[in-house]
């Protein structure tokens, strides 16, 4: 609980001064220019007095009880200031000060330390080198961060890992006179995480929407938890930011070098059904729009202008943004038909013309808002100077204020119309400068009704062998190594996927008996740690109809790759059936990425791969096959039948459970799995696994 955090009930500042450039002194300056609603008790054992503001020496020789301390002294103090602030039971401390894990090995052990101190009280740090929290609502008002923007009430949330990104959010709501509800900047997260601060914002009831900038996830399965459970109430926005400086890791799979450094962050986002923004700006633009309107039910979206060429660039940017042109109702042409001048144009867009006023636009906007075939409504309003703008745009507040589908707007206009921007705004209509802001804003809502809308995934288990399992994978552990066929395809089979006939030999005498139990036409293939891609090396001879071509095949390899030692297996030669891949990744800490995509030899340079993270419900399964660009292709093109889909949902599904099962896997590329006709199954024909 952070309530004592976020709403303290006294606030002692140790290292207030009178120095007005002091972190201290602006921390006091703020919690008193916001009206802090509880006792301000500064510290400072060299003045008595602070502002006119009795001072006390240390903080437990203050009378009354303090919730929370924000502490701006020197590093090597912290300790013993926490040690006072622990035996005076202290909830919490914010610790501004610097100069800890940021800089290395020493100060991470005081770090650690003052964390260690802090509990051993039941007291809870927040930071260090942290900008301090923020919440504006009147009962508190609490400013205990020693910035600069004015504070006033709203309902969006911030919590920022870089103090500079916190600030340019804030700024910028400030500037376009948005106030905001809570706001934290934590620093080094050494003890309260950001995972905590965005739970809390999701139980606030006033916070309507929450922002969210990341620099590195430092609790992964903690924050799909938390986002999982607040995503359903109210929209979570993330910037994840530094996607290409994470170092990246030597991978040797399709999978590990198909996945892009931030494929997981994207995964954990989708996953819990965080929003991913990739600047601030459309971050931003997409809370305002939260943060006033409803959520569209659907994704059928109204442009209406009285300017044709900004419409125009809406509809492009609306439609690349994933939203689809409503069709009108006739009922609604009707309407408009008897509303507007003949010169109107009685489509999507709907372009009333620049001589339009109130009764002309507003009443036209109001008939869309009443099309059931209608989900949102994009403004292009111009302050034509020949018609009544003031009314037109008092009339778009007012259905602003009463509509269920969310409206948001671009207006053109000069300072001598500000009146009409306010009159937009304060019915909750944004206001941006570009169609393109507004349809971008549109998409983002529109995205996030589907997550709100979302049912609750069904999950099946199947049957497995899991105990069989562990025991092949353990024979591995830690080895770090992929691991021979014979044992991939057993550990397959333990999960019930379903793979081709295999035989796995070592030497030239076994070929015969080997034929004999997999019959012609078959498959010959290397199988050496050394070889990656056998086909590449020459290590696969498809398609081989007698005894005579197999056993040629045989010595060609075997003298081929005679310095790997290898071993070699025999399949069953399958005809036709489309390749798909199929791949695992896994995670510290974290259930494992699955991948899907079309397969075979063109994995890479095609790249038609989607990722997910296990474990996979039915949903995700089949959103994934149906999500790659080849989709068509498995569905069939030009008369072909489909491949069997249900199948290969099932396998995906399966292999989800085993990669969750089993975590000693590092890497696993199925790679082909032939998928024939609908009703004819799927099997794996190659696989590697990589046990770590
Ligand atoms: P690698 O990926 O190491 O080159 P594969 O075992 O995947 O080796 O074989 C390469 C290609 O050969 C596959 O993509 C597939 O087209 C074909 N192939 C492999 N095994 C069989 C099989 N049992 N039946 C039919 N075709 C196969
Ligand atoms: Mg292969």
């Amino acid at each position: 609980m952070l309530d004592a955090l976020f709403r303290p009930r006294s606030v002692a500042i140790v290292g207030a001064s009178n120095n007005p450039l002091s972190i201290g002194h602006i921390v006091m300056q703020n919690l008193l220019d916001h009206d802090f609603k509880g006792p301000i008790y500064p510290v400072n054992p060299k003045s008595p007095y602070i502002k006119s503001f009795k001072a006390y020496a240390s903080v437990s020789e203050i009378p009354g009880e303090v919730d929370l301390v924000n502490i701006s002294i020197k590093n090597t103090i912290v300790p013993y200031v926490l040690e006072d602030c622990g035996k005076k039971g202290v909830k919490f401390a914010i610790v501004h000060t610097a100069g800890f894990k940021e800089v290395g090995e020493e100060g991470l052990a005081l770090e650690k330390q003052i964390v260690e101190i802090a509990h051993k009280y039941g007291m809870r740090i927040y930071g260090p080198n942290s900008q301090g929290i923020q919440n504006s609502d009147p009962e508190v008002s609490v400013y205990a961060n020693f910035t600069f923007v004015p504070m006033s009430p709203g309902n969006i949330s911030i919590v920022a890992q870089s103090g500079g990104v916190g600030e340019t959010l804030k700024l910028h709501l400030y500037n376009i006179g948005k106030g905001i509800r809570m706001y934290s900047s934590f620093g080094n997260e050494a003890d309260v995480s950001m995972n905590e601060i965005i739970d809390y914002y999701g139980q606030d009831e006033e916070t309507k929407v929450i922002m969210v900038h990341i620099e590195t996830l430092k609790d992964p399965a903690g924050f799909l938890e938390v986002a999982s459970r607040v995503t359903p109430k109210k929209p979570i926005l993330a910037l994840k930011t530094g996607r290409t400086s994470e170092g990246a890791v030597a991978v040797a799979s399709h999978t590990g070098s198909l996945m892009e450094q931030d494929t997981l962050t994207d995964a954990i986002f989708e996953k819990s059904g965080v929003l991913r923004f990739h600047s601030q700006e459309d971050m931003i633009d997409a809370a305002i729009g939260f943060s006033n309107q409803p959520v569209p039910k659907g994704d059928k979206v109204v442009i209406v202008t009285n300017t044709g060429g900004p419409a125009i660039i809406a509809v492009d940017e609306a439609m690349s943004a994933g939203l689809k042109l409503a069709k009108l109702s006739p009922k609604t042409k009707k309407i408009l038909s008897e509303l507007v001048f003949k010169e109107a144009i009685i489509s999507n867009p709907v372009d009333v013309v620049a001589t339009a006023g109130p009764e002309q636009y507003g009443g036209t906007v109001e008939a869309l808002l009443d099309d059931p075939n209608i989900d949102s409504v994009l403004l292009v309003f111009v302050t034509a100077p020949f018609v009544d703008c003031e009314g037109i745009a008092r009339k778009l507040g007012e259905l602003g204020k009463t509509s269920k589908k969310p409206i948001v707007c671009q207006v053109m206009t000069i300072e001598k119309w500000e009146n009409v921007i306010r009159l937009i705004r304060d019915g909750g209509v944004p206001v941006y400068d570009f169609a393109e802001t507004a349809a971008r804003t549109l998409s983002a809502m529109t995205e996030y009704g589907k997550v709100s809308a979302r049912k609750a995934p069904t999950y099946k288990k199947y049957k497995s062998d899991k105990k069989k399992a562990k025991s092949i994978v353990k024979k591995y552990k830690g080895k770090g190594k992929f691991i021979p066929q014979d044992d991939v395809f057993d550990l397959l089979s333990c999960y019930g996927i379903p793979a081709v006939k295999t035989v796995r030999i070592t030497k030239e005498s076994e070929l015969k008996n080997a034929a004999k139990r997999i019959g012609f036409p078959c498959v010959l293939k290397v199988d050496a740690e050394t070889i990656v891609h056998k086909s590449d090396a020459g290590g696969v001879a498809l398609n081989l109809k007698s005894e005579a071509s197999l056993l040629t095949a045989f010595k060609k390899m075997a003298k081929k790759f005679q310095k790997d030692k290898p071993a070699f297996i025999l399949q069953e030669y399958m005809k036709g059936g489309k390749e798909v891949i199929v791949g695992i990744m896994g995670n510290e800490g974290l259930a494992p990425t699955m991948m899907f995509g079309l397969g075979g030899v063109f994995v890479e340079t095609m790249k038609d791969v989607m990722f997910r993270l296990a474990p996979l419900s039915s949903e995700s399964a089949y959103d994934m096959i149906e999500s790659i660009k080849g989709y068509p292709v498995l569905k069939g093109v030009r008369g072909e039948k489909s491949v069997d889909i249900d199948k290969l949902a099932e396998i995906l599904i399966r292999l989800s459970q085993l990669g969750s099962d089993l975590a000693e896997i590092g890497e696993m590329d199925i790679n082909p799995i032939l998928a024939f006709e609908k009703g004819k199954g799927a099997v794996v024909v190659d696989a590697r696994i990589k046990i770590v």
